[in-house]
């Protein structure tokens, strides 16, 4: 199952469960998936989905809320054939009291379904959040946060995705629109608005999920920049103390290597034997042991007495 999808049933599954929320979901609902039919042979309401989880949460959602099975019986039903559903709406009493419900008249004339939505119905925060999850159910995505972050709302209108952004700037969750052929598409890139925008929803599983799996990438990224620095710290390491050796190796060469101090000659000696060590650790070898700043020193002047003959 796609990560959309985890989401998608996450947020079907958590109830709705006032009627003002109720109602600006429904709203939602008819918003991207609802049209009404006035010939004579199809006239009714109907809300068209291929999707399984916007059915049967659309359909639940109308039952509680306008108890249509009980008050007409048959006449919202159900029928999936071929991957498609429907539920219809016939009785236009029915009809008319979710129109009114949902403030679709204007001025005694019907708004289309895919206009914004009558701010009435989004006043409080719990509508709105009702609103936002319902709006993903229809014509949101996210993408697999194993392979990035984006989330994104397809709108068919301009006003719809301004209405959106408005809404999910009243949440401080920061989302651009753009336009893409004939849609209008609301979208969030950032990490953490999508995790922001999966606590509006409510969607605490799928928020976890993110959020762990940014955490690995986190813990994995540090592990990389750790074991880059300490490549380049052994390579510091390695390429003193090839100079060192070289330095040693003239001295050797010019013969000066026995007139050089006891404590110089002893460096010279244990450097030779321990190519790889870095300073700190080459103090150990001597008796008694020298400290970092001893050894650096020795090894200075070793090098500086080199160079004198390298002329
Ligand atoms: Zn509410």
């Amino acid at each position: 199952m796609s990560f959309s999808s985890k989401v998608k049933e996450e947020i079907s599954q958590s109830a709705i469960n006032a009627r003002h929320c109720q109602l600006a979901s429904l709203r939602a609902f008819l918003q991207f998936c609802g049209r009404i039919d006035n010939s004579e042979e199809g006239k009714g309401l109907y809300i068209e989905t291929d999707n399984a989880i916007i059915y049967r949460k659309c359909f639940t959602i109308l039952r509680k809320t306008f108890n249509i099975m009980t008050v007409t019986g048959q006449s919202a039903e159900e029928s999936p054939t071929n991957g498609h559903y429907r539920i219809y709406i016939e009785d236009s009493d029915d009809i008319w009291n979710i129109i009114q419900s949902l403030k679709l008249m204007d001025n005694g004339v019907l708004e289309p379904f895919s206009a914004p939505v009558n701010s009435l119905l989004l006043k409080s925060s719990c509508c709105k959040r009702a609103y936002i999850k319902t709006v993903f159910l229809c014509i949101g995505s996210v993408s697999d946060p194993n392979k990035g972050y984006h989330l994104e709302l397809v709108c068919d209108r301009e006003d719809q995705g301004r209405q959106i952004l408005g809404i999910l700037k009243d949440f401080n969750i920061e989302a651009k629109l753009i336009s893409r052929k004939k849609y209008y598409v609301v979208y969030i890139k950032e990490a953490e608005c999508i995790v922001d925008f999966l606590n509006v929803c409510e969607a605490y599983v799928a928020l976890m999920d993110l959020e762990n799996l940014r955490i690995v990438k986190d813990v994995r990224n540090n592990i990389n920049r750790q074991v880059n620095c300490d490549t380049a710290n052994i390579a510091k390491v390695v390429n003193a103390a090839a100079r060192q050796i070289e330095d040693i190796k003239l001295l050797e060469a010019k013969g000066v290597f026995n007139d050089l101090s006891y404590g110089l000659r002893e460096m010279a000696q244990i450097r030779l034997e321990h190519p790889d060590e870095p300073l700190n650790e080459l103090g150990r070898y001597f008796d008694p042991p020298l400290g970092k700043s001893g050894v650096n020193h020795r090894l200075r002047k070793l090098s500086e007495i080199a160079s004198e003959y390298r002329l």
